[in-house]
This record gives C-alpha cells, sequence and structure tokens, in this order.
C-alpha cells in the first residue's frame, strides 16, 4: 500500500489530506495518509475558543466568498449550513485619521472612488489628495508587464495620500506586510488587470460595475454569500470537520518533522521526526510555512531550501478584548477600522467582532478584536502580554471611548506566520517548482506559495492532492519514480 506523509496539519495539511482521500475512496485505493504536526492540536493559525459566552478568534475570523474553495469543500464536509454571512447592517469600515474615527466613504473599493458625492464629502482626505486620486483616470497606463510594488502602483495611479491614508493600512490589516515591498502581481492582480485593460482602475471597475448591473437578475439565482463568511461556531469547525473525515490514526499530533531523505529504495523518502523516529513514504506534501520546509529540505537540496528561505514572513498577534456595551461610547457601527502606520498606534486593525458576525458575544456586552504586529508593528508585537494589553487598550479607549478596562483579554501570537509576497514573488515559486523536478514525489501546499487566504491555501492543497494522486495509482505513472 502506498504511504503518502504530509507535513503540517494546517488547513492546507488538512485539505490535502481530505482530498487524496476523496480521490482515493472513489478510485478504490488503499493507500495510508499520514498528516504530521509539531504542534498538540490540529488547525495551524486558525483557533476558535469559546468563553463565559464569548466566541474568540485568535487568528483568522473569516474567508472571502468570491474564491468558492471554503464554500465548496463546506457543503462536501456537509458543514455548509454553519456557514455565517456578516451582519448587513453594519457593513462598513472606518479609518483612523488623527485619533479619529472615519468611516470610508461609500462605493470606495479600496483605493479607487466610485462615488464622487460620497467621496468630495469624506474628511478623510484633503482637497489636493481628493483630485490627485480622482485624476486617476488620465494617468497613462504603465508600459511593459514587470511586477511593481504595491505602494509604487498605488502612488503612481492614485497620489501618495491615498497609500498613506488607506491603500498602506488595507494592506496591512490583510497581508501584515510593508506595500512598499509586496509584489502588485500577487496582491492586487485585480488593479494591474484593471490598468492592463482599461488604462484606469476606477474606468474599469465603473464598467464592470455597470456590466453587473445588467446581469443582476441572472446572478440572484443560487445560494448569495456576503463577501466575508465565518461559521456559526468559529473558523475552527473547518478544522474539526476535515479532522473528523480522516481515519483514525491519521493525524499524529506532536510529531514535528525534522528532516527528510531520500530511502534505499527507489523513488521513496524518508521522513525523520524530531523525537528521532523514521517514517518512510512514498509522496511527502509539505504543508508547513516555508522556512520549516526549507529546514526539512536541507540535506536533500541546498537550493531549495535557500529559495525557501527567500520567502519571508512577519509576525503577528491578535488581541481579543471584553468590554460591557455601556462602558463604550462609539456606537461601533461598523465591521471594524484600519490604523495608518503615520498614526503610530499599537494596532494594525480593529474588529468589532459581534457587529461582523452575529453570536461573539452575550446580550449587553461587546468583542473587540484587536490586530497587532507586522511590518510596521514589530516593536509591539515584542512587548510583554502585560504592556501589550495596556497599550492596546489604552490606544482602544482613546479611539472608541472606554470608560473602563476591558472584562478580560486574550492575547494569541502567531510568530512568524504571515507569508510576504514580496516582488518578483511568482518568479520565485516557479523557480522552486522547477528545482523540485528533479524530487518527484515532494510537493509544497500551504500559504506561502499561491495565496494567503484560506480558500486560496484550500485550492492549491486539492490541487497538489490532485497532482500527487496518479503517482500512487496504478492509473497513473505506476511506481514513484527517483
Ligand atoms: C492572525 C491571523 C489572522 C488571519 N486572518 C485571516 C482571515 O481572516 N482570512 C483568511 O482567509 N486568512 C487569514 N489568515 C491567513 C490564514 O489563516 C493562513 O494563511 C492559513 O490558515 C494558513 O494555513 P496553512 O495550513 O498553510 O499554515 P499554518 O496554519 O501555518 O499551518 C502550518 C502547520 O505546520 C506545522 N508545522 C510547522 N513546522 C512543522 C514541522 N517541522 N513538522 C510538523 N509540523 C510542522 C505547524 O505546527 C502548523 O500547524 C490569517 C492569519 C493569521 C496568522
Amino acid at each position: 500500500m502506498k504511504r503518502v506523509a504530509i507535513v503540517g496539519a494546517g488547513v492546507s495539511g488538512l485539505a490535502c489530506a481530505h482530498r487524496l482521500g476523496e480521490l482515493a475512496a472513489k478510485a478504490g485505493t488503499a493507500m495510508e495518509i499520514s498528516v504530521f504536526d509539531a504542534a498538540s492540536r490540529a488547525g495551524g493559525t486558525i483557533a476558535s475558543e469559546e468563553k463565559d459566552g464569548f466566541l474568540l478568534e485568535k487568528g483568522p475570523d473569516s474567508f472571502i466568498s468570491e474564491k468558492p474553495w471554503a464554500v465548496e469543500l463546506s457543503g462536501r464536509l456537509g458543514i455548509g449550513p454553519e456557514i455565517l454571512g456578516t451582519e448587513g447592517r453594519y457593513r462598513k469600515t472606518f479609518v483612523v485619521k488623527g485619533g479619529r474615527l472615519l468611516p470610508l466613504p461609500e462605493g470606495f473599493y479600496l483605493v479607487a472612488p466610485l462615488n464622487p458625492v460620497s467621496f468630495l464629502g469624506t474628511p478623510l482626505f484633503s482637497w489636493a489628495g481628493k483630485l490627485r486620486m480622482m485624476s486617476e483616470v488620465w494617468v497613462p497606463r504603465k508600459t511593459g508587464s514587470a511586477d511593481e510594488s504595491v505602494a509604487d502602483f498605488i502612488r503612481r495611479r492614485f497620489g501618495k495620500e491615498a497609500l498613506e491614508r488607506v491603500g498602506q493600512p488595507m494592506v496591512a490589516g490583510i497581508h501584515s506586510g510593508d506595500p512598499g515591498r509586496l509584489s502588485l502581481s500577487e496582491v492586487l492582480p485585480r488593479f494591474k488587470a484593471l490598468e492592463e485593460n482599461h488604462g484606469s482602475v476606477i474606468r474599469g471597475l465603473l464598467k464592470s460595475a455597470r456590466s453587473k448591473d445588467g446581469h443582476s437578475a441572472k446572478a440572484a439565482s443560487g445560494p448569495r454569500y456576503s463577501l466575508f463568511l465565518s461559521y456559526r461556531r468559529g473558523m475552527e469547525t473547518l478544522v474539526r470537520a476535515l479532522v473528523d473525515r480522516l481515519p483514525g490514526g491519521t493525524l499524529r499530533l506532536g510529531s514535528g518533522i525534522r528532516r527528510i531523505s531520500r530511502e534505499h529504495r527507489k523513488g521513496a523518502w524518508n521522513l525523520t521526526g524530531q523525537d528521532g523516529g523514521t517514517y518512510p513514504a512514498d509522496a511527502v506534501c509539505l504543508a508547513c510555512p516555508a522556512h520549516r520546509a526549507a529546514d526539512l529540505v536541507e540535506d536533500l537540496s541546498p537550493d531549495v531550501s535557500k529559495k525557501l528561505r527567500e520567502i519571508p514572513y512577519e509576525s503577528v498577534a491578535t488581541v481579543n478584548l471584553a468590554y460591557r456595551e455601556e462602558d463604550v461610547a462609539h456606537p461601533l457601527d461598523g465591521f471594524g477600522f484600519v490604523v495608518p502606520a503615520v498614526e503610530r498606534k499599537s494596532l494594525v486593525a480593529c474588529t468589532f467582532a459581534n457587529r461582523k458576525f452575529a453570536g461573539r458575544a452575550p446580550k449587553g456586552f461587546l468583542l473587540l478584536r484587536a490586530f497587532v504586529g507586522g511590518a510596521f508593528g514589530k516593536e509591539f508585537f515584542e512587548m510583554p502580554d502585560g504592556d501589550l494589553q495596556k497599550s492596546v487598550g489604552k490606544d482602544l479607549a482613546a479611539l472608541l471611548g472606554i470608560r473602563k478596562d476591558p472584562l478580560f483579554c486574550r492575547i494569541s501570537r502567531w510568530r512568524e506566520s504571515m507569508a510576504q509576497y514580496r516582488v518578483g514573488h511568482r518568479d520565485r515559486i516557479r523557480r522552486i517548482e522547477s528545482l523540485l523536478g528533479d524530487f518527484p514525489g515532494i510537493f509544497l501546499t500551504g500559504s506561502a506559495y499561491r495565496g494567503t487566504g484560506i480558500p486560496d491555501c484550500i485550492h492549491n492543497a486539492e490541487q497538489q492532492a490532485e497532482a500527487v494522486f496518479p503517482l500512487l495509482t496504478k492509473e497513473g505513472n505506476g511506481e514513484v519514480i527517483g
């Protein structure tokens, strides 16, 4: 019987194992799948906790519906009915300016103003900044297809103020990175395509909004979801459902892997655990962070290892704080806010957790989830718990008019957890994949390569499972060739 080893039981490793199981069941093939994780729990950065009637998300709090793979997988796992959309009446995002929360104007798409009336009325930008942003429609198209940074693109098309006031904090809120180093092709591919195809982001977005209106009747059929989704009992629902589907003995927690070497048998691999144990496998899927994968393949291929280490990571923390409603002056009439780096606060963003999704706090209470760290918040990420709680609590109190200390505070740190897709990322990944061609049976998946969001992680993991499967079955190439 063929053996597959998957290193990492985050959503990527679990989705890969699940898809392999589906394919094996469909083909009637027996296969031994083992999922190793160094941690004592599955899920990686996905972690939910119920406490005193609150539902805390310590890692991700949602996934987007525009990319269908998380919704599709949920359907196959039977947790489709657990999917929870956002609360429509609070669909508003604030941006901090001069210590105040200002709403993003209506019809504002990341940095592109699409509704001139509400845009001209916002105090979020100066008049000079507004004129510069609206003149994006006349900015000439860039020639050549070379990748550029997100910051260069926004500055070139919308001006410096758009970058400082919204571009930087929105990108930091999602990718925790420095837009001056992040790849436009990876982080904002749609904006790149809009410039290429329409000569202007604003013009392209308006055109696609008009054509969507024309098709709205057709689009209304089938289930309709809000942009952000979660599950009634939290994001860990997905992890639990995936784990429940694995045959007993598949998941090996507290079993970190240290290195991978060639087995004497042709085309097979040997995994060495941190406890010194060895595990033979016909195929290995590395679903751990790129810097960990680099350690594992160091002996096998110093070149692959070196390239994997070129993918940098940022460290982030979430700080969940619970309050009584009566102790908070701000109405919290939105999903949350982002904080531009120029405002110099301890937090990068904050979600009003029980406004965004129902059931996150008992009646009469509020749950705030602050996001700390990333490229512009390293010193805050490194603070001891007590100092971090104090800094975040103080900033939240000033911004939201909070009169009392939180009822409780839960800090969750995720060191080197957010892969940074720097300029040239795609070429780097192609190079790694081409080098891996010399090691058939070894695959990479996870948030470091082809998308950091949960739907992308699932999609990539399932694609890798589909690529591994034929190597392990008689219908495919037969023996894995080494
Ligand atoms: C705070 C935070 C908030 C986020 N918010 C969102 C969000 O709202 N929406 C969204 O779509 N995405 C969000 N993301 C991103 C998303 O959560 C991740 O990209 C995704 O969960 C990564 O899954 P993964 O399985 O690839 O990696 P991970 O979750 O990092 O899992 C990797 C696993 O590998 C294991 N491992 C590492 N080394 C070894 C080893 N040597 N041997 C064995 N096991 C090992 C680790 O223990 C870990 O369990 C967020 C991320 C963070 C950190």
